[in-house]
């Protein structure tokens, strides 16, 4: 799978295993389920299935490196994105393995349908190649005579590697398929948001024709493989959704700065400042929610309504603007060239506190909220609705 989050959640959670070709490496805690439930089919399910007179232990064994040359295989796929990407000059942090797959952590989206192309593509095509790699494995291990472990081992990672290429070829967004096909759309209409609501659509009809023969199976009693079919049909077009809003987010922040949407040169409050008055003379009587205080060399912090919560009523009188605020250390600090998707990475990172100062060195240029990128995405898409109500 390719990278259904990129520019603005560039956050990495997740275990952190250690890191290859400079790319951090982690795995999403989901991953351990489904690294028991890989481990647990294959050990008590297929490996007894196909080969019932090798030891218990032996599927064990099987079992294990198995799984655990699968979650390699996953690996070398989002690897085979990552050193695409940096070929194509972006900038990836890290790689996250997660339920189906993984994600390639850019920094930034491809500029040209063609790098799209490249970097979607190589994914499939590796795990193409690694298929045909475990085939050849397995029958030089037939015909050596290496034993049935080896071979049963070796048959059932081409198979999920086959597997991974032909799920991931599907022209369903955010699966590599899916951007290919953006990819596509996109140079032949030159239309970026275009291509990606048309290729988002083609997701979620894949993963509705998933559910439905996922259904088919149960009721014609495969209800294991159905289920399974159900779920990643269902996973599909949660991922086409979140993946959409995201695109259609991104395209519109893009090319602006902390400046463009901030608000300038916002009302202050002096450090000494008692929280009596901050209540009665500011948060009372103005429309503001946040105020950045000023001590004598300048911005020391920023004081919030909820900030001033904290402070016990009956000590406001003798308490400072100072002893409720938010330290500057601690605040969200941009400059005005920031791009907003980054101011706007910065203050999901700062948890609920979501303003940013903007400072130009020292001197405090102006203060962005969420709420003022919220209300400008609302104007904007209010002009978008007017545009084509004339067109
Ligand atoms: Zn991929």
């Amino acid at each position: 799978m390719n990278q259904p989050e990129r520019r603005i959640h560039t956050g990495m959670g997740g275990f952190r295993l250690g890191s290859i070709f400079g790319f951090d490496v982690r795995i999403d805690l989901s991953w351990f389920v489904i690294f028991f439930l890989v481990f647990w089919s294959l050990t008590r399910g297929v490996f007894p299935g196909d080969y019932p007179d090798l030891s218990p232990s032996a599927h064990v064994v099987m079992g294990l490196s198995g799984t655990l040359l699968f979650f390699a295989s996953l690996l070398v796929h989002e690897l085979s994105h990552a050193l695409m990407s940096r070929r194509k000059g972006i900038v990836v942090e890290g790689i996250t393995l997660f339920v189906f797959g993984g994600i390639a952590h850019a920094q930034r989206e491809p500029e040209s349908p063609r790098d799209e192309m490249l970097i979607a593509g190589i994914g499939p095509v590796t795990s193409l190649a690694l298929a045909i790699l475990f085939r050849l494995c397995g029958s030089l291990a037939a015909q050596t005579g290496m034993g049935d472990a080896i071979v049963g081992v070796a048959s059932y990672l081409a198979f999920i590697n086959l597997a991974l290429a032909v799920f991931n070829v599907m022209p369903g967004f955010p699966l590599d398929g899916g951007r290919v096909f953006r990819a596509v759309v996109w140079s032949v209409t030159g239309d970026r948001a275009k291509a990606t609501r048309l290729a988002t659509t083609s997701g979620r009809t894949f993963g509705l024709i998933l559910i439905v023969l996922g259904a088919m199976q149960v009721l014609g009693g495969a209800a294991v493989s159905g289920l399974w079919l159900v779920f990643i049909g269902w996973f599909l077009r949660t991922l086409a959704g979140a993946s959409l809003r995201q695109e259609l987010l991104q395209g519109m922040l893009a090319g602006y700065v902390a400046r463009d949407l901030m608000s300038p040169d916002p009302e202050v409050v002096s450090a000494g400042l008692t929280v009596d008055a901050l209540v009665h003379d500011h948060f009372m009587r103005l429309r503001f929610g946040s105020y950045p205080v000023v001590g004598p060399t300048g911005v020391v912090g920023l004081v919030t309504l909820d900030d001033v919560k904290r402070i016990p009523r009956d000590v406001w009188r003798v308490s400072t603007a100072a002893d409720a605020m938010t330290p500057l250390a601690d605040c969200v600090v941009v400059s005005p060239s920031t791009s907003v998707a980054d101011v706007m990475d910065a203050m999901s990172r700062n948890g609920p506190r979501r303003r940013a100062l903007v400072m130009e060195g020292v001197r405090l240029a102006g203060v962005l909220s969420a709420t003022d990128v919220a209300r400008w995405i609302e104007r904007v898409r209010g002009v978008e609705d007017l545009m084509q109500e004339r067109r």
